[in-house]
């Protein structure tokens, strides 16, 4: 097995799988209709942390969780990583 590949930041992924995770999604999604709660688009709606649990935000806080469209997750995914990137 090349072991290069379990480089992937492991703790993060099993959160994002956690039983925990999915009914606070579920939750939600029920909650406030499954659409994104910035332009109420429908495509490919997740729910995704408002401040990034590496960036100490709240795992289980429904306060810290919006539901974006696909297109809304990519452009908020980049600026927080350009954000840490210059340490804002
Ligand atoms: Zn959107």
């Amino acid at each position: 097995m090349p072991s290069r590949v379990a480089a992937a930041p492991k703790q993060a992924e099993s959160f994002y799988q956690s039983r925990e995770w999915r009914v606070l999604c579920a939750e939600i999604k029920r909650e406030r209709g499954k659409a994104c709660e910035r332009c109420g688009s429908t495509d490919r709606v997740i729910a995704d942390h408002i401040i990034e649990r590496k960036d100490g935000g709240a795992d289980l806080d429904k306060r810290n969780v919006e539901l974006l469209c696909h297109r809304h997750h990519a452009e908020k995914t980049a600026a927080a990583r350009a954000a840490r990137a210059k340490g804002v």
